[in-house]
C-alpha cells in the first residue's frame, strides 16, 4: 500500500465572477444569516452547557455570528475520559485506515468544505479571501496529505536485521492522551495540531483559542464526515488555565501540541514540570511560540524587492502571522528609496471588512490586541526618537482597525524593535551602509526569538556571511524573499530560542514526537 505522492494544493485566485468567488460570496451571506449555536464535541456527542457566549467578527464587533457553549473543569475531565475510552480501538486500528480518514478529509476540504471553512475563517478571524484560501484551504489540505506520506515514511524507517535475527521498530502511539492547544491566527494550525497527533494513533483533547471557535466548529464537522471515530478528537471550549489545571495534573497526560505565545508556553512548561512525578510517562512538549521576525537589507539589495517584502511580509493578515516581519534593518544608501516604495504601496492598499475583496487589510483580532497596538503607536508618536512615516491611525468604532504603520526608530533597541506586537506595525532602523557586519550582530542579539528572518542582497559574499552569522537567529531563513508564507513539504516550519521547540510542523520530525517506538528483537 503506497499513499499517493502529495502535491501542494493549488491556490485559487478568486477573480471577480470566478466560480470560487461566487460560491464564497454565497457562503458568506449564508453564514451571516444564521446565528449558529455552537456546542462542544465530547466523545462524539454535542455538549451544550447553557453558558452561551457570543462570537463577533473582529471587523464588525456589534454583529453576532454565533454563540458557543463554554464548559468548565468537569467538561475537561469528560473530554479526557472520552479520549481514553476511544484509545484502545484507535491505537489498534491499522495505520492505513487512519491514513484513509485524513486523505478523505483533504479531499472534502479541497471540494465541498472549501468555501465553508474559508468563509468561517474570514468572518471569525477577519481574514480576507486570499489569506483564508492559503491558510484554511491550501495549507490544511497540505498538512493532511503530506503528514500521511510522512507517516508512511516514518513507519518504513526500520533497523537492520541479520541472518537469524529480525529487528524491528513499532511506532506506538503515546500511552495516554495528547492536549492540542491552538492559536487564533491560523485555521490550518488549529486543524493540524490535533490531527497530526491523531494520525499517529493518539487520542486528543483539543482546546482552540476563542476567536477561532467559529472555524473550529467547521473543522470538527469535516473530521466527522471524513470518518474520524467518536472520541478520537474531543473539542472543548474552556478557559485556558481552567483546562490546563485539569489536564496537567492528569496521570494519563502524554503530551502537548501547542502553538501560541511564548509567555503561555513557558507557564505551561512550568506547570508540567511541577506535576512531572504524577505522569505515567514523560510528556512530549511541542510548542511553536512567539517571534520578532526580521528583514535585513544589504547595501547591494534590490530596493523594490525589499519594499514588497515589507508590505506583504509585515501587513498581510494585519501582521498577525507568527512569521510576519516586524523589525527591518535598511542600509543608509537604500533606505529612502525602499521607504518611498513602501509608502507608495501602502497608499494604494485598502482597509475594511472581509466581504469587500479589494480590502488588503482587515481588523485585528480583539479589543485587547487593538488597545495594545494603539498604546505602542501613541508611544511612537510621542517619542522624539521615533518617527511614524506611514499609518499611525486606528479606529474601533465598527471593527478593530489599525492602519498599516511604519515607525522609523533611531535606536535599534527601540521598544517596538524588541517587543512582539502581533499587529500591522513594523519598525525600521536605518544603519550605516558601511556597518553591515555589525548590523548582523544587532539582528542576532536584539531579540530572544528565532522564528523567521529574511536577508536581501545581490552580493553573494554578503548572503553567505549573513547565512553563517545568523545561523541561530531564525528557524526559517529566507534569502531575497519575505519571511512569511512557508509551504508544507517545501519549507518545514518552526523556530528555535524563545520561538519554540522547532519540531517543524508538517514534517517527519513533528510526527516523531507523537510516537513512542518499541524496538523488538526476534531470534529464529
Ligand atoms: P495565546 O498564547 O494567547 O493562546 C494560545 C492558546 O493557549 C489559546 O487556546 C489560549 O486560550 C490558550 N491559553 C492561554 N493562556 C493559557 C494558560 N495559562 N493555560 C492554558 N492555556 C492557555 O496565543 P494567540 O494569541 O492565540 O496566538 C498568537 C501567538 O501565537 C503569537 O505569540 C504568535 O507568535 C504565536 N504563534 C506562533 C506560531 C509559530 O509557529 N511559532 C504560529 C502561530 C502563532
Amino acid at each position: 500500500f503506497n499513499v499517493p505522492t502529495p502535491l501542494n494544493e493549488p491556490v485559487k485566485g478568486y477573480a471577480p465572477d470566478s466560480p470560487e468567488r461566487l460560491e464564497l460570496v454565497k457562503m458568506l451571506k449564508e453564514l451571516k444569516r444564521q446565528e449558529r449555536d455552537i456546542p462542544m464535541h465530547i466523545g462524539g456527542q454535542e455538549v451544550r452547557t447553557g453558558r452561551r457566549l457570543p462570537l463577533h467578527p473582529p471587523h464588525d464587533h456589534q454583529h453576532v455570528l454565533a454563540h458557543f457553549h463554554e464548559g468548565d473543569a468537569g467538561h475537561v475531565t469528560q473530554a479526557i475520559d472520552a479520549a481514553l475510552a476511544a484509545r484502545p480501538a484507535w491505537a489498534a486500528l491499522p495505520w492505513e485506515h487512519r491514513a484513509a480518514i485524513f486523505l478523505k478529509a483533504a479531499d472534502l476540504l479541497a471540494g465541498p468544505y472549501r468555501a465553508r471553512l474559508n468563509a468561517a475563517t474570514m468572518l471569525g478571524q477577519s481574514k480576507n479571501a486570499f489569506q483564508a484560501e492559503i491558510d484554511a484551504a491550501c495549507e490544511l489540505i497540505d498538512f493532511f496529505r503530506f503528514n500521511v506520506a510522512f507517516m508512511q515514511e516514518l513507519y518504513g524507517q526500520q533497523p537492520i536485521s541479520s541472518p537469524g535475527i529480525w529487528n524491528r521498530l513499532e511506532h506506538r502511539p503515546l500511552e495516554g492522551f495528547v492536549f492540542a492547544l491552538t492559536p487564533f491566527n491560523f485555521t490550518s494550525i488549529a486543524g493540524n495540531l490535533p490531527t497530526s497527533a491523531a494520525l499517529m494513533g493518539n487520542v486528543v483533547v483539543w482546546k482552540p483559542a476563542y476567536p477561532q471557535i467559529y472555524s473550529a466548529q467547521v473543522l470538527m464537522e469535516l473530521f466527522k464526515e471524513a470518518g474520524l471515530p467518536d472520541g478520537v478528537i474531543n473539542l472543548i471550549y474552556v478557559d485556558g488555565p481552567v483546562a490546563g489545571d485539569v489536564i496537567f495534573k492528569h496521570r494519563d497526560f502524554a503530551g502537548i501540541h501547542f502553538t501560541g505565545s511564548t509567555k503561555v508556553f513557558q507557564t505551561i512548561w512550568q506547570e508540567i514540570g511541577q506535576n512531572i512525578s504524577r505522569y505515567k510517562s514523560y510528556p512530549r512538549i511541542v510548542g511553536e511560540t512567539g517571534g520578532k521576525d526580521f528583514i535585513l537589507a544589504h547595501p547591494s539589495a534590490h530596493a523594490k524587492a525589499v519594499a514588497t517584502a515589507i508590505t506583504r511580509g509585515a501587513f498581510e493578515y494585519q501582521g498577525q502571522k507568527c512569521s510576519a516581519a516586524s523589525r527591518v534593518y535598511l542600509p543608509s544608501n537604500l533606505a529612502d528609496e525602499i521607504l518611498g516604495y513602501v509608502k507608495e504601496d501602502l497608499a494604494t492598499v485598502k482597509m475594511g471588512d472581509v466581504e469587500d475583496f479589494g480590502n488588503f487589510v482587515n481588523a485585528v483580532i480583539t479589543e485587547v490586541s487593538f488597545d495594545k497596538l494603539a498604546r505602542y503607536i501613541d508611544g511612537a508618536h510621542a517619542d522624539p526618537d521615533a518617527e511614524v512615516v506611514a499609518g499611525g491611525t486606528y479606529d474601533k468604532t465598527k471593527g478593530y482597525f489599525v492602519a498599516p504603520t511604519v515607525i522609523v526608530a533611531r535606536d535599534p533597541k527601540y521598544v517596538t524593535m524588541c517587543d512582539e506586537l502581533f499587529g500591522p506595525v513594523v519598525t525600521v532602523h536605518v544603519y550605516d551602509a558601511e556597518q553591515f557586519e555589525a548590523t548582523l550582530d544587532l539582528v542576532d542579539g536584539t531579540s530572544p526569538y528565532a522564528l523567521t528572518g529574511a536577508v536581501f542582497a545581490q552580493d553573494r559574499y554578503a548572503i553567505d556571511l549573513a547565512s553563517q552569522r545568523l545561523v541561530n537567529a531564525a528557524g526559517n531563513f529566507y534569502i531575497n524573499d519575505k519571511p512569511t508564507g512557508a509551504v508544507v513539504g517545501q519549507q518545514p516550519f518552526g523556530g528555535a530560542r524563545a520561538s519554540g521547540t522547532n519540531d517543524k510542523a508538517g514534517s517527519i520530525l513533528n510526527l516523531l514526537r507523537w510516537v513512542s517506538p518499541r524496538a523488538i528483537k526476534e531470534t529464529f
